[in-house]
């Protein structure tokens, strides 16, 4: 059932489920989809807003049944018309309730999980497109997945990554060596346990998908890796410290990476990200390289206490998983929501991580793909956004 607005600003779609959207007269106008004003959910739409008169209002409105199903039919004030299947409407409906239904809602880590975290078989990941489909989902929902059976050799790792997307190359070079080797001590294999964390938070737009690949593991395995949920501490410190957590939200953590005569990255975004909803969607949580607090004073109490429980959460042993990577082993996570950190290197022998990383967006646009070459159910959504920074409440 339709119903026009008075105005003809607005037309209401009464769906069969007994709920309804409504859908502006601007908002089809610029939606179009008749073969002169092309097809705007491809990127190569051929109607600009520049041509539309914002005041545009909608003449007539009315359900009928075209070849390709029941659709609304629609004439504007500016003597166009066009038509709309009720299928494609209801996909992309914006009212309250449908952009709520949009939102994606990752699982969050349960003891369970901890206990028996997620795991593929590295050939099967490789060779089988059904296979890679499922880590792929596994990384979307839970964060983090493990992959065994691979080689050991140095660039093992670059070969699944591409699979996923492209490589992303930083200061750091493209395929990173991290060796920790008891004959040469430094700073950078520093033998300190290393607590959960998430990677380069100074950023504008830190790693996505990070995949870690064991090299080498010494003799009996020194430093165990960990890794822990951000979002379910998140959630968490939610429960316990609501407006600890909004503090977390609302303010930027200032960052920042210093390399004299070589790097100097200064970013502000907030340590906990949320959507349109106030739902998790991003984190970055890094206290060794954030720089002073800058935020508003009245803010500073609430700031400090969510930040010290966060920390806190984010180092409990009970939210980790544990895991010593083997020669062989990779672990992929989205370093938008995973922390990683390992246990005291204890120098038996050599350690040698080789790590690479794909942008998210990538990852994304792979796992549509396939959905598509698998006819598997696409996921169309935009999923969750990274930690970008928080968007208004505008519910
Ligand atoms: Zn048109």
């Amino acid at each position: 059932m339709t119903r026009l607005s008075n105005e003809g600003t607005q037309v209401t779609l009464r769906w069969n489920d007994g709920t309804s959207s409504c859908f502006h007269a601007i908002w089809l106008r610029d939606n179009c989809r008749c073969s002169h004003c092309g097809e705007p959910s491809t990127g190569r739409r051929t109607l600009r807003l520049s041509q539309i008169d914002l005041s545009v209002t909608l003449t007539d409105a009315r359900l009928v049944q075209s070849g390709s199903g029941e659709c609304i039919r629609v004439a504007w004030s500016d003597g166009h018309q066009g038509e709309f299947g009720t299928v494609w409407l209801k996909e992309h409906a914006y009212d309250a309730r449908s952009r709520r239904m949009k939102s994606f809602h990752p699982a969050l880590w349960t003891n369970g999980l901890r206990e028996n975290p997620p795991s593929m078989p590295f050939e099967e990941v490789m060779t089988a497109d059904s296979a890679f489909f499922d880590l792929l989902n596994i990384i979307k929902n839970h964060g983090l997945c493990l992959v065994d059976g691979a080689s050991a050799s140095p660039g093992t790792a670059e070969k699944l990554a591409r699979r996923i997307g492209f490589l992303q190359t930083s200061n750091y070079g493209k395929v990173m060596d991290l060796i920790a080797d008891k004959r040469h001590r430094s700073m950078a294999n520093d033998a300190d346990p290393l607590k959960p964390h998430t990677d380069e938070p100074y950023r504008a737009s830190p790693p996505g998908i990070l995949l870690f690949h064991c090299v080498e593991a010494g003799e009996d395995g020194v430093g165990t890796s960990t890794f822990l949920d951000g979002f379910e501490a998140a959630e968490t410190l939610k429960r316990e410290d609501p407006e600890g957590f909004s503090a977390l939200t609302r303010n930027n953590q200032t960052f920042r990476r210093f390399f004299d005569g070589d790097v100097d990255l200064i970013c502000e975004f907030p340590v906990i990200s949320t959507d349109q909803f106030g739902n998790v969607c991003g984190v970055r949580v890094n206290d060794r390289v954030a720089a002073p607090t800058c935020i508003d004073p009245g803010q500073i109490t609430d700031y400090y206490r969510g930040m010290k429980r966060f920390l806190q959460l984010s180092e409990d042993p009970d939210r980790m998983i544990r895991k010593i990577l083997e020669p062989g082993d990779i672990a992929i996570f989205d370093n938008h929501r995973i922390l990683h950190g390992r246990t005291r290197l204890k120098f038996r022998g050599r350690r040698w991580l080789q790590w690479v990383q794909v942008e998210r967006g990538d990852f994304y646009s792979t796992l549509r793909i396939l959905s598509d070459k698998l006819e598997r159910n696409k996921d169309a959504r935009p999923l969750l956004r990274g930690a970008y920074g928080s968007q208004t409440l505008n519910q």
